[in-house]
């Protein structure tokens, strides 16, 4: 058997490494940010169809014992055990399936029965078919049963009142089922999120539209659009914001308090078109990341005004990407109401990796297989690109590279962010 090791986070070594005094360790960015972000508090009843993919407010109980009468756990012949003398002989009296109200059971018979029907009253043993051999209106019992025999108890499963589901539980196919046979037919959940987003940028032009002069195609409106979609956030507004202060101010304002969540695109670095920080100065945000150790994505900014969280990721399409697995999804998880943010397990490199002490890079991975050890095993490039967005393809998740580390060997554990 193979025993892996427990996964402890650690710290990501950026705030030790060179030339990052100014930045924030991704660890307390994560933190600062969950730290202004309270999980809304409405909630609503649903339909179970109507519920997927919302996140319970209240634990689902079960309303009847499960399963809620004793029933047969196989086809065959349900029987007293008293009654088998010699031979092992009995008349097949009647039958009893799935569903049926089966009467008591003829003394000194048996009856022939099905899964999941209700065990008659009398009876105490089910006896698989294939142990017995039926000889016209009669049955002889081949392997003398056991009291008790493939009958599936009352409240064997789960008993009334018992726990199905905890609350913070996104609900995924088989929870709505969990629901279902708990006799649940409505589930209490928390409200839907609700988000705006703001894509800054003079140069950006929908996709699809001829370009002219210093234009270039807006990647990240349509990313950030189907990651609140993937959220199960309902987007209410998006707004193209020119790069000017008092445009990118009046937005802000405009949008503060309206929504939960307000994700802005671009223009969060130093350059003089880069408004989303004075814009948040000047509005009196509460800034609680400005700038983090990461790489891509070192100007991400996490703000709060008037009760709206505002997620500010870089332009650049690769950085916001980053930013959003990183920051983003524990962000809208902790918003949402659920308890955990994203998975993070260990993978194994393939090949050894340079890496530039300082930020804590995250880099595209691919899983290539596995190890002796059933550990996964990873490819990336050595060199990343930040531009090249078509890197991010064929990747399964993202691999951290800590900050204060220079070489990482063929063979090493690295800690992986699945997508
Ligand atoms: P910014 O963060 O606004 O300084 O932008 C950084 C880089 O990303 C610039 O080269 C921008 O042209 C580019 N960029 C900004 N927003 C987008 C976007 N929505 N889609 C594609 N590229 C973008
Ligand atoms: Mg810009």
């Amino acid at each position: 058997m193979t025993i892996f090791e427990r996964i402890e986070s650690t710290a990501c070594g950026c705030d030790s490494a060179p030339g990052t005094p100014a930045l924030m360790p991704v660890c307390d960015a994560v933190a600062a940010a969950l730290a202004l972000a309270a999980p809304v508090a409405e909630t609503e009843t649903l339909p179970l169809q109507a519920a997927l993919g919302r996140y319970l407010a209240a634990s689902v109980r079960a309303r009847a014992d499960i399963p809620r009468f004793d029933n047969a756990a196989m086809d065959g012949y349900v029987l007293r055990c008293a009654d088998l003398v010699d031979g092992g002989l009995l008349p097949v009296r009647g039958e009893c399936a799935a569903g049926d109200a089966p009467a008591a059971l003829p003394k000194g018979g048996a009856m022939r029965i099905f899964t999941g029907a209700p065990i008659p009253q009398g009876a105490d043993t089910v006896v698989r078919q294939e142990d017995a051999t039926r000889i016209g209106d009669r049955v002889r019992i081949d392997t003398p049963p056991r009291a008790g025999g493939s009958i599936r108890k009352a409240g064997e499963t789960r008993r009334q009142g018992e726990v199905m589901l905890p609350p913070d539980l996104r609900l995924a196919p088989q929870d709505l089922a969990i629901c279902a046979s708990a006799g649940a037919g409505t589930v209490t959940v928390r409200r839907k999120l609700r988000a705006a987003l703001i894509v800054t940028g003079d140069e950006l032009s929908p996709a699809g539209e001829e370009l002219t002069g210093g234009a270039i195609w807006d990647a990240n409106a349509p990313m950030l659009t189907a990651f609140c979609d993937e959220a199960g956030i309902s987007l209410v507004s998006v707004v193209r914001c020119p790069d000017r202060l008092d445009d990118l101010s009046a937005a802000l304002a405009a949008l503060a308090g309206t929504v939960d969540l307000i994700l802005t695109s671009g223009g969060v670095s130093v350059g003089d078109r880069d408004h989303v920080k004075p814009a948040l100065q000047a509005l009196g945000a509460e800034v609680a990341v400005s700038g983090v150790a990461i790489k891509p994505g070192k100007p991400v900014t996490v703000s709060r005004l008037d009760g709206s969280v505002i997620l500010s990721l870089p332009g650049n399409p690769v950085a916001a990407f980053v930013t959003w697995q990183v920051l983003g999804r524990p962000l809208v998880a902790r918003l949402a109401g659920a308890e955990a943010g994203p998975v993070r397990r260990h993978v194994r490199a393939s090949t050894a990796l340079r890496h530039k002490p300082g930020r804590c890079e995250y880099r595209p991975a691919r899983i290539v297989g596995y190890d002796g050890d059933g550990i996964e095993r990873i490819a990336c490039a050595d060199h990343v690109n930040s531009a090249d967005l078509a890197a991010l393809a064929r990747a399964d998740g993202l691999i951290l590279i800590p900050g204060d580390c220079e070489q990482i060997k063929a063979d090493d554990l690295l800690e992986f962010l699945p997508l």
